[in-house]
């Protein structure tokens, strides 16, 4: 339709499928998905003991250029790609995205569905509560900041003994050790199972964490963009004794739990990472775990069945999983693993069937910010914790978006778009250029073959779009394909999609890929640091604060050096200066802080200033979103 409706009005003129007709299309079994509602279900874990032996499908991961505020659109990419893959040239196609985080929804961003007609649907579901994997890491991370308050405030005000005798209860005259005690003893290195054996030096170290209150790493969430609670004052009642202390809330997406979840490959392994994770420092300078704490196990509770991916469909009833969403500012922005691993398995080959062109199935998968972060990230972090190498890379940029990487206008909010944007200007596309050129260059360095697609607006002109396809063809890209999945579906993109199948038969090989991680996750943490800056970013220099430096020391003695590094940068720009754009280069790259996820497994320098908990905009979008009384239809959500 010209003009293209809205989000919302595309969408609710669609019908989706019943959940359990995509769940028979994949050939699930009964037991392997739960319908939360008709148009959502989780599937189960399962599916990957049963498909264990088929060949995986091919591993598309869709990046971007460095975004800017005219908008790129990856996921209209991603979901319009594989639309086209499955509705069009006819193969197994998954989509695999991020759960969006409710704060933005009401905020200042919009969804995270895709756009015209290529989106996730019920967009409404998608953008809301969906199955509540979201709400589970709010109660666990918040679950987790309560015990380590209320244990600092026992400590604080009982005796040893008294520790002892509400910690290890005496039942019929025996001292009873719980599994959780026994495991701190043995972390102690006390070698008795008999509590009643201990010396009363040994009950002293057994009882106290001794919880250092200013070294109380640990901070609460909330979906919410609530700006107050950025900087709070806890413990202010009487019955805390005067023990408040300073801290504050993040968004939920930003809590360690949900890049735990994003990383893990199992039940087993979520409990071990969650278990791993650190709360705060001893008086002694000791980590204090959850383990520590006791609450790995009430922690796996709250979040087995956030473990499992939610199966929703494209509003051209292909299968799409959602699930996880870590924020992208400080952790590493990319969907779960398990969701690429079992859709991998469900487009995949069975055994005894040869793995060709025509019967290999795709995943298309999502990694968020531009390409020098979510890309980045999606090969040191993800790939090297899944073990899956993708098999292309697809760099959505868009005509405009260059333009302003070229030295266009800024956006004024409420004015029309500068005629540079919206009329032919071929110098300044050009000079933009250089920054498609570097993330071209970034994927081919790592040996994924990088395909651009331009997402293109209807004030494109035939020569803008030719000199993309021109330049990006010349600076190494495998190919540069206009696509117009927003204005037509996947309709719009199957010459993407033919330029995706054709690239994957020819490179798809795992043992002759040219794949590669760009650093050794055991060189030392400064190494590290320097080889991304220089070799994504193009600094000329990385410096170090003197609190980063003590704290890299701090990390390598605690044996923390060998996980890889995600780094907490500006997406805006290479550099840490979100104002430069284009393709600077030879620029300083302050290092102001760095920090540790044990659980997640790596460690994430600041490059700069991180906001952890959006605000809300002086006219949010929750302005425009109603319900209609008398049918229940959301209006307005984008
Ligand atoms: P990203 O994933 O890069 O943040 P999205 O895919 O979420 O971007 O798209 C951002 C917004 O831009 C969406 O509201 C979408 O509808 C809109 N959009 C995307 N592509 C186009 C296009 N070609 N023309 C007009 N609007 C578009």
């Amino acid at each position: 339709q010209d003009p293209v409706p809205s989000d919302i009005a595309i969408a609710s003129a669609q019908k989706p499928k019943l959940i359990s007709q995509v769940a028979n299309e994949l050939n699930l079994a009964h037991a392997e998905f739960e319908p939360y509602g008709k148009h959502t279900a989780k599937v189960t874990l399962d599916v990957l003991e049963r498909l264990k032996d088929n060949t995986n499908g091919r591993y598309v991961v869709v990046t971007g250029i460095s975004p800017t505020p005219l908008g790129e659109g990856k996921s209209t990419v991603t979901i319009g790609l594989s639309q086209a893959l499955y509705a069009h040239l006819k193969k197994p196609a998954f989509a695999c995205v991020r759960q969006p985080s409710q704060g933005p929804t009401f905020g200042i961003k919009g969804g995270a569905a895709g756009g015209g007609y290529s989106q996730v649907t019920p967009m409404t579901s998608m953008n809301l509560h969906l199955t509540g994997d979201i709400h589970a890491i709010t109660a666990a991370n918040n679950l987790v900041a309560a015990a380590v308050d209320a244990r600092y405030f026992h400590e604080s005000t009982q005796t040893d003994m008294q520790l002892f005798n509400r910690l290890c209860p005496k039942k019929k005259g025996v001292r009873s050790l719980s599994e959780v005690m026994t495991r701190r003893l043995q972390k102690l290195g006390i070698d008795k199972t008999d509590a009643d054996e201990l010396t009363s030096d040994e009950i002293s170290m057994f009882v106290r964490l001794d919880i250092d209150q200013d070294a109380i790493m640990w901070r609460r969430v909330i979906d919410t963009n609530d700006r107050f609670l950025r900087e709070i004052t806890i413990g202010e009642a009487a019955t805390e004794r005067g023990m408040s202390r300073k801290t504050g809330f993040d968004i939920s997406v930003a809590s360690e739990i949900m890049a735990v979840l994003a990383l893990t490959t199992s039940l087993a392994d979520m409990r071990e990472r969650l278990g791993r994770m650190v709360v705060a420092l001893s008086k002694q300078g000791t980590p204090i775990t959850c383990d520590d704490i006791g609450i790995t196990g009430a922690l796996t509770v709250l979040m087995k069945d956030a473990i499992n991916p939610t199966l929703m469909q494209t509003l051209e009833g292909s299968p799409v999983f959602v699930h996880a969403g870590p924020f992208a500012n400080i952790a590493h922005g990319n969907s779960s693993i398990v969701a690429d691993r079992i859709a991998l398995k469900l487009v995949g080959v069975p055994p005894g069937e040869p793995v060709t062109p025509e019967n290999s199935g795709y995943v298309v998968t999502e990694a968020g910010f531009g390409a020098d972060i979510g890309f980045e990230k999606f090969v040191n972090i993800k790939c090297r914790a899944s073990g899956l190498v993708p098999d292309a890379a697809v760099i959505v940029a868009t005509v405009r978006a260059l333009k302003m990487h070229g030295g266009g206008p800024d956006v004024v909010p409420g004015k029309p778009l500068a005629d540079d944007y919206t009329q032919e200007n071929l110098e300044l596309l050009e000079k933009g250029f250089a920054n498609l050129r570097r993330h071209i260059e970034n994927v081919n360095k790592v040996g994924i073959p990088a395909i651009v697609a331009v997402n293109a607006f209807s004030t494109d002109t035939p020569a803008e779009l030719a000199l993309v396809r021109k330049l990006a063809c010349e600076a190494g890209a495998y190919d540069a394909i206009p696509t117009q999945l927003w204005a037509k579906g996947g309709a719009g993109a199957t010459k993407l999609a033919e330029a995706v199948v054709r690239c994957c038969s020819e490179t798809n090989n795992d043992s002759d890929s040219g794949f590669h991680f760009l650093y050794d996750a055991d060189l030392p943490i400064k190494e590290k640091i320097e080889t991304i800056a220089k070799e994504f970013y193009r600094a000329g220099s990385v410096s170090f604060s003197e609190e980063a430096e003590r704290k890299i020391e701090q990390f390598t003695k605690n044996g923390w050096d060998k996980m890889p590094v995600c780094m907490a940068k500006t997406q805006y720009s290479f550099s840490a200066d979100p104002s430069l754009k284009c393709a600077p280069e030879g620029f300083d790259l302050p290092i102001r802080d760095i920090r540790a996820s044990l659980g997640a497994g790596f460690v994430y320098p600041l490059c700069g200033a991180m906001q952890t908990l959006p605000g809300l905009p002086t006219r949010p979008c929750f302005y425009d979103i109603d319900i209609d009384a008398n049918t229940g239809d959301i209006l307005g959500l984008f």
